[in-house]
């Protein structure tokens, strides 16, 4: 059983002692920066001339320099950026303003596990990865609550890189729900194995299925996308509250007794074997290097599948059948941006 490390067992005054860079504003840099600060902590902000996050973060009032400045500047550099950048900023902005003592941190393990980050050896590296997204990691803390998060230590040059991640993530707000300790190999395999095979890739796939199966069987678009699509986070919020016992309780034995005869149909054997499959690409390095390889070709297979994606019919479908349902919130998502309606 993994171990689960609470506000106790962190030392908060460890983190306030040290200055922080948190490089990137985005969807966990900006709750990071905020929450750190919150709880007494000495932040700066590293971002690029250029980047569009700088106003934001400026308008919280919170001190911004270029990363390679932060960097220096700093005894615990967090980098928050997506994870197909961490190479190209580390070597450029980072690595020169790195020192011995230092701490390298990383909200997930890839750019580290698959050695794209590859710090000097009297530097510290460790990760503190929230199970949410960033937002939550905010809200959450604002309210006095916070969200889990995972930590693992990938190289110990002090000797107190053990204490420095859970005192980072008791500044995140994480030790108020619980963290827990992890490998870098463990938090990156397991976290592309679930969102492949399950949470992203999976699910997606499947409502996508059943849909055009409906669909070509003549029932109208509409009904089909109830079905497959809007009902499934009826039932996923069943489970997140009461696992799937609590979801069977909830729908019809008629329901039930299909969940049981059908669902091992539709995830075989075959599907068992590709899991088992990917996995083993995740673990090996193949998708690790096709997914680099892609980032440095421009990504022309990634931006093509996102198109072809986009205009998909259950998104027309969807589209429509969400504006008139406008306790929803519905977003209207084109590629690459969100715009509440
Ligand atoms: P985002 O995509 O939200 O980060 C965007 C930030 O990075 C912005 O400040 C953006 O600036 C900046 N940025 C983008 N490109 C560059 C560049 N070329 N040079 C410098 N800055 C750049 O990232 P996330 O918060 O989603 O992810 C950050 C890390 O956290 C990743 O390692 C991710 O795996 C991890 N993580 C993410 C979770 C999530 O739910 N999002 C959950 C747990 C971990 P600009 O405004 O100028 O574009
Ligand atoms: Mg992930
Ligand atoms: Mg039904």
């Amino acid at each position: 059983m993994a171990t689960i490390y609470y506000d106790a067992d962190a030392n908060l005054e460890l983190i306030q002692s040290k200055r922080i860079a948190i490089i990137g504003y985005g969807s966990q840099g900006h709750a990071h920066a905020l929450n750190l600060r919150d709880s007494g902590c000495d932040v700066v902000v590293g971002l690029p001339i250029e980047s569009k996050s700088r106003n934001r973060a400026q308008a919280e009032g919170l001190r911004v320099m270029t990363p390679a400045d932060a960097t220096q500047q700093a005894d615990v550099i967090m980098i928050l950026l997506p994870d197909q950048i961490h190479r190209e900023v580390f070597e450029r902005d980072i690595r020169p303003g790195l020192a011995a003592g230092k701490t390298i941190l990383t909200a997930h393990g890839f750019s580290v596990h698959f050695a794209q980050i590859v710090a000097p050896e009297d530097v510290d590296v460790a990760m503190v990865a929230p199970k949410s997204p960033g937002h939550m990691v905010r809200r959450l803390y604002t309210e006095g609550a916070g969200v889990p998060a995972l930590w693992a230590v990938h190289q110990d040059a002090t000797g107190q890189a053990q204490q420095l991640a859970l005192a980072y993530a008791r500044g995140i707000g994480s030790t108020r729900a619980g963290v827990l300790r992890t490998t870098f190999a463990e938090e990156t395999e397991t976290d592309l194995f679930g969102e492949q095979a399950v949470i992203c890739g999976g699910v997606s796939a499947l409502i996508k299925t059943g849909f055009e199966t409906l669909v070509e069987a003549g029932y109208q678009p509409e009904i089909a996308y109830f079905e497959c699509l809007h009902e499934m986070k009826l039932i996923v919020d069943l489970m997140y509250q009461g696992g799937m016992n609590y979801m069977r309780y909830s729908i019809s034995d008629t329901a039930e007794f299909g969940d049981y005869v059908s669902g091992p149909r539709v995830v075989d054997q075959h599907a068992r074997e590709e899991m088992r499959a990917i996995l083993r690409e995740i673990q090996d390095g193949t998708f690790a290097t096709r997914w680099i390889l892609e980032n440095q070709a421009g990504r022309p297979s990634f931006l093509a599948q996102r198109r072809k994606n986009a205009t998909h019919q259950i998104e027309q479908v969807g589209q429509e059948l969400r504006s008139m349902m406008s306790w929803l919130h519905p977003v209207k998502q084109k590629a690459g941006e969100a715009e509440e309606n």
